[in-house]
């Protein structure tokens, strides 16, 4: 943990100093007092009442923050987390309790709808996003909403935009439960697949060859079992390709599509009010827009968590089924570990968990059918990976549910990614100001959090905006424009949000690139060359800031 006070120890005089020198203000009171029946004003100093910036908490107004950063000399560069600890929601799974052989393989929660109502019940959503669900199935939402999927088969997509981009991964067929290594002698967890590019309609073709040659294949089985058996099939390997990641963002070319998913509940839906996605004021492909996927049986989505921990919804178009396996976001760091040993990065590499490893680790491991028509819920954090049984197509996206423990995750892998230079393709302190100015929140947990992760965003950037001031160096503001997107460093892909340090790297072209701090002190110590752009006035912050309150349930 963070010592509770992180900074330098502080001179008293020349905190006075610098505050004075800082904010040229002396606050008099005019106190009104009656004197021998006669009315005169009295003038007072206010005594200044500074709370020490250890000591400051999100019950303290932006104006208490903002004066206890002016009155803290900040030694170097002031980093602290945008997660507190103390406000945790996580449940509490007993990691030391060693769990029976047979309850390593849970049951899936799987939901069976009585009526379409049911789709749209409130119980629906506490049940997918409790944070001891790591995974819910929905079998046959399509069908008890009366969805369309033939609009996502095969022949429609050929007919909507035959000529449109796929990105294939080759991949070795094997079973589910199997990841051999590249000598064929042992399971291991690496699983590689080169990548290339086709389109929908190519992949089409060779979804329905790769379907004809397996009937054929099943035709020539069955007359060789009359006969003597010639081949070893367990011995040849078969290469199969992966159509993934096909952008359906765009809603001209895909129009029905997209409006076919607007009958699913809210919660579910690409966009929504309390979707943190549609806060984000902009696109991020694949995320708040659907992706498809077209496969051959084999086809693999190699293990991981959704970028920043959030949730996903994932349909089986069918017609074939497609196998899931899930482990609650417990356990990530422990197969962070396994990860690391079998020497491929957790956060960008391609990983097939060993089941037997997970087992002997203590690590239940949710394993499931997802049928034609079925919706897979995948809900904060879980670690998954999913293998095509049949030829099927899928169409998945993410979602944030504005609830306290998808954002905990959510800024936690904000955090973990910045300590492995991993871009946060959700840029969380752009989209938790944006809730904090939109949403009116009535959890206490969720207000909580965010209120306290707004007030550590304006800490860094009064703190920072002090620095450079007393250096001497120019801040020059200007205000974001309509769709302006969220800003991420040039070098290091961290978050830069409000004051942009700025450069232009070719005078001529115009172009201008934005660094973090840190990255453009290692090119320039002093700064020169470089400009600092402020997006927000601190008073704009400050407002929004002091007008984020919890709002009560019942008003
Ligand atoms: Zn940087």
């Amino acid at each position: 943990g963070k010592p509770p006070c992180s900074l330098a120890p502080v001179d008293p005089l020349k905190l006075k100093a610098l505050s004075m020198g800082l904010s040229k203000e002396l606050k008099i009171l005019l106190i009104k007092i009656e004197s021998a029946g006669r009315q005169t004003f009295n003038i007072s100093e206010v005594e200044e009442q500074r709370i020490p910036l250890c000591k400051i908490s999100i019950k303290n107004t932006a104006t208490e923050v903002i004066r206890a950063c002016k009155g803290t000399r900040v030694k170097g560069k002031f980093k602290e987390s945008f997660v507190l600890p103390a406000f945790s929601v996580k449940p509490n799974i007993d990691i030391d309790i060693p769990i029976p052989r047979e309850k390593l393989n849970p049951p899936t929660p799987s939901i069976y709808l009585e009526s379409k109502r049911d789709a749209f019940s409130p119980v629906l959503l506490q049940f997918c996003t409790d944070p001891k669900n790591a995974v819910t199935v929905i079998r046959g939402l399509a069908g008890s909403l009366r969805l369309n999927l033939g609009l996502f088969s095969t022949k429609s997509l050929v007919e909507a935009n035959s000529d449109h981009a796929v990105e294939v991964r080759t991949q070795v067929q094997q079973p589910a439960d199997e990841n051999w290594d590249s000598s064929g002698s042992a399971q291991t967890w690496p699983c590689e697949s080169s990548r290339s590019h086709t389109t929908i309609a190519k992949y089409a073709q060779y979804q329905a060859s790769s379907f004809q040659e397996s009937l054929q294949e099943e035709k020539e089985s069955e007359n060789e079992e009359e006969g003597e058996q010639t081949s070893d099939q367990s011995a040849t390997t078969k290469i199969i390709k992966f159509g993934t990641n096909i952008d359906l963002s765009d809603p001209k070319r895909w129009k029905p599509q997209l409006q076919e998913l607007l009958k699913l509940p809210a919660f579910m839906r690409v966009e929504s009010s309390n979707n943190m996605l549609s806060h984000v004021g902009h696109t991020i492909l694949g995320m708040n827009t659907v992706q498809l996927y077209m496969k051959v049986p084999g086809s693999r989505t190699p293990g991981h968590q959704e970028n920043n921990n959030f949730c996903s919804v994932n349909i089986n178009i069918g017609p074939g089924d497609c196998e899931w396996f899930a482990v609650h976001e417990h356990y990530w760091e422990a197969i962070n570990k396994f990860c690391e040993k079998h020497g491929v990065d957790y956060l960008t590499g391609s990983w097939w968990p060993v089941l037997e490893d997970l087992y002997s680790s203590n690590i239940p491991v949710y394993r499931f059918i997802q049928r034609p028509g079925d919706l897979v819920w995948i809900n904060a954090g879980t670690v998954h990976w999913v293998q095509a049984v049949g030829w099927c197509n899928n169409i998945a996206w993410n979602v944030g549910p504005l609830n306290s423990y998808q954002y905990q995750l959510a800024l936690e892998r904000f955090e973990w990614n910045e300590v492995k230079k991993v871009k946060s393709i959700v840029p969380m302190i752009h989209v938790s100001w944006n809730v904090a100015r939109t949403i009116k929140i009535n959890d206490q947990d969720t207000f909580k959090m965010i209120k306290h992760c707004l007030m550590q965003s304006i800490k860094h950037i009064q703190i920072l905006r002090d620095q450079l001031v007393a250096a001497g160096k120019k801040i020059c503001y200007q205000s974001r424009v309509k769709d302006e997107p969220a800003y991420y460093c040039n070098e290091c892909d961290v978050e830069v949000f409000d004051l942009l340090f700025v450069t232009s790297e070719n005078s001529s072209k115009k172009t201008y690139v934005v660094h973090c701090e840190d990255c453009a002190r290692a090119k320039s110590p002093s700064l020169a060359g470089v400009v600092v752009l402020e997006q927000y006035r601190i008073e704009e912050l400050m407002r929004t800031y002091d007008s984020f309150v919890l709002v009560s349930n019942t008003s």
